[in-house]
C-alpha cells in the first residue's frame, strides 16, 4: 500500500491546529491536520457543563471573525466557543481529518521526513506541528489514597453540582477552574471548603474597561516570560454570572469556607498550609497593583474614563480568615467529594524526537524546536503571556507558519552547480 505523503502534519484541531491551518494555507504550505477526536474537542468534553469564556467574545476569538450573535462583552458558552472554532475551520479550509490518532512520530533516518503511525496507517512528513494542547492530562497531586471512602474526581472530570453524592464538599486549587466551580457548588447549597494558595486575582472590570483591554494596552498579555519567582501561581478569573471580579473575602462572606494550601492526608483528616492569609493578601496585591496600574494608565495618557474608588473597598475578613481550618476531618465535617482543580500536563510520548530536555519539556524558541522539522504550538508562554488563549495562538500560529514557509524556501534552494546540472538535464531530456 503507498504511503500518503504530506508537507506539513499538523497533529491536534483545537483553536492552535486551526489557526496554524490559516496561516498555512496563506503561505502556500501543503498541509493535513490529524484531530484524534472531534474539532474543538476540549470545549466540548473536557470542561464543565456551565463554563463560560473567560474572555468577552469581542476579546477571546480570531482576528477574523466575530463571535456572531453574541454580545460583544458577553462570554460565550463553552459549547458556542467550539461551535465557532467548527465555523472558523470551515471558514479558512482547513484540511481536517477527524478520529485520527497519531500515535508515533519519528524520523526516518537519513531521510529528510518523519514517519507518522496513526489509527488509520503510515503517513510520511517533512514537518510535524504538535498542536495537541497544554491542558491534556489532569494532574492530582498523590495526597488523599483512593481508598477513604470519598469521591474523588478532577475539575477535567467536574460537570454539574448534580454529578456528586450529598454532602460536603472540598474543592482544591483556587484557579479559575477550582473558584469557579467551588461557587457553583455552594450557589446549589453545599458546603463547600476551597484550597486556596498563591493567585493573581485581575479586575474584571474597572474604570469601565474589562481586564482584557488593561492587560492589552498596558502590554501584559505580550510579556514574554513569567516572572521568576511566580510560575507556581495561578491567575483567578470568571466569565461566570456576567463576569464578576474573584474576591475571596466576598466569597468567604457568601459562605465558602477558604482554607490554606492542602498539604498531607492521615487518618482521615486533612491538613492544610497555615498560608491562607499570605496568600489572600498576596492575591489583594496583585488586584490592587492592577487598579494603580491601570490609574497611571489614564494619568499619563490623559483616555477619559470614569473613576471607580469603590473598586479599592476591602471586605471584611470573614471566620475562617480570621481562624483559618487548618486540620478537616473529612468524616466529621460530612465531605462526601474532594474535586482536585490542580492542573494539567501535556503530552508529548507520541513524539520521539530529539526536542526535549530531560525533565520531557519541549525544548524550543517560540515553538521552532530543537529538532529541525518539528514545531509546537499552544504551549504556555510559548512566546508570550498570551499563548494558550485563543486570540494568542493565532498570532503564535502566523510565527511557525512563516518559519515553515522560510525553512522551505532554503530546502528549494539550489546552488550555481546543481542549477548548471539540472538545466544540462533537461535539454538533454527535451
Ligand atoms: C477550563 C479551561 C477554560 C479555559 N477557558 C479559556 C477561555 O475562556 N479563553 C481562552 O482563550 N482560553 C481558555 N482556556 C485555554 C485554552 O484556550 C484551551 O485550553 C484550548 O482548548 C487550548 O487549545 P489548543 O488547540 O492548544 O488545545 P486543545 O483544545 O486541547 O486541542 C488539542 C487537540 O489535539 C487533539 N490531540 C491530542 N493528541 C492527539 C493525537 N495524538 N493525535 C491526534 N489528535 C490529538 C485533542 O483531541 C484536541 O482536540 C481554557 C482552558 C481550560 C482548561
Amino acid at each position: 500500500m503507498p504511503v500518503e505523503e504530506v508537507d506539513t502534519l499538523v497533529v491536534g484541531a483545537g483553536q492552535a491546529g486551526i489557526a496554524l491551518s490559516e496561516h498555512l494555507g496563506r503561505n502556500g504550505v501543503p498541509h493535513l491536520v490529524l484531530e484524534k477526536n472531534r474539532v474543538a474537542e476540549a470545549w466540548r468534553s473536557g470542561r464543565w457543563d456551565s463554563l463560560v469564556a473567560n474572555g468577552p467574545a469581542w476579546h477571546d476569538r480570531f482576528p477574523n471573525l466575530e463571535f456572531n450573535g453574541e454580545d460583544p462583552d458577553g462570554f460565550p458558552t463553552k459549547e458556542r466557543v467550539a461551535d465557532y472554532l467548527v465555523d472558523y475551520a470551515k471558514m479558512v479550509g482547513a484540511p481536517i481529518r477527524t478520529g485520527v490518532e497519531v500515535l508515533k512520530a519519528a524520523r526516518l533516518p537519513g531521510r529528510g521526513l518523519f514517519q507518522v503511525e496513526t489509527s488509520e496507517g503510515l503517513i510520511e512528513a517533512r514537518n510535524v506541528v504538535a498542536a495537541t494542547g497544554a491542558f491534556q492530562h489532569p494532574v492530582i497531586p498523590p495526597i488523599l489514597p483512593e481508598d477513604v471512602g470519598v469521591t474523588q474526581l478532577h475539575s477535567f472530570h467536574y460537570r454539574n453540582p448534580e454529578q456528586l453524592p450529598a454532602g460536603a464538599v472540598m474543592v482544591v486549587g483556587a484557579g479559575s477552574s477550582g473558584t469557579q466551580i467551588a461557587d457553583e457548588l455552594r450557589r446549589a447549597g453545599r458546603t463547600v471548603y476551597l484550597s486556596v494558595g498563591p493567585h493573581d486575582r485581575p479586575p474584571r472590570t474597572y474604570r469601565g474597561r474589562d481586564f482584557v483591554w488593561w492587560l492589552g494596552v498596558l502590554g501584559l498579555w505580550d510579556l514574554e516570560a513569567v516572572d521568576p519567582g511566580t510560575e507556581h501561581v495561578t491567575i483567578a478569573v470568571s466569565g461566570a454570572y456576567g463576569g464578576k471580579t474573584i474576591d475571596f473575602r466576598r466569597l468567604a462572606g457568601e459562605g465558602l469556607t477558604l482554607v490554606g494550601m492542602t498539604q498531607s492526608f492521615k487518618d482521615g483528616v486533612l491538613t492544610f498550609a497555615g498560608d491562607l492569609q499570605d496568600n489572600i493578601t498576596k492575591g489583594d496585591q496583585s488586584y490592587l497593583s492592577m487598579l494603580d496600574a491601570a490609574d497611571a494608565y489614564v494619568a499619563r495618557t490623559g483616555i477619559d474614563l470614569p473613576e471607580e474608588p469603590a473598586a479599592r473597598r476591602v471586605y471584611p475578613d470573614s471566620e475562617c480568615l480570621i481562624n483559618p481550618v487548618r486540620e478537616l476531618d473529612l468524616a466529621a465535617a460530612g465531605v462526601t467529594s474532594v474535586i482536585w482543580a490542580t492542573g494539567f500536563r501535556q503530552d508529548f510520548d507520541w513524539l520521539k524526537v530529539d526536542a526535549f530536555d530531560d525533565k520531557g519539556a519541549p525544548r524550543h524558541q517560540r515553538g521552532v524546536s530543537s529538532e529541525p522539522g518539528v514545531y509546537f504550538l499552544g504551549l504556555p508562554w510559548q512566546s508570550r503571556r498570551g499563548s494558550t488563549f485563543i486570540w494568542g495562538v493565532w498570532h503564535d500560529a502566523k510565527h511557525i507558519a512563516d518559519q515553515i514557509a522560510i525553512q522551505r524556501s532554503y530546502q528549494e534552494y539550489r546552488g550555481p552547480g546543481e542549477r548548471a546540472h539540472m538545466e544540462r538535464a533537461e535539454a538533454e531530456s527535451a
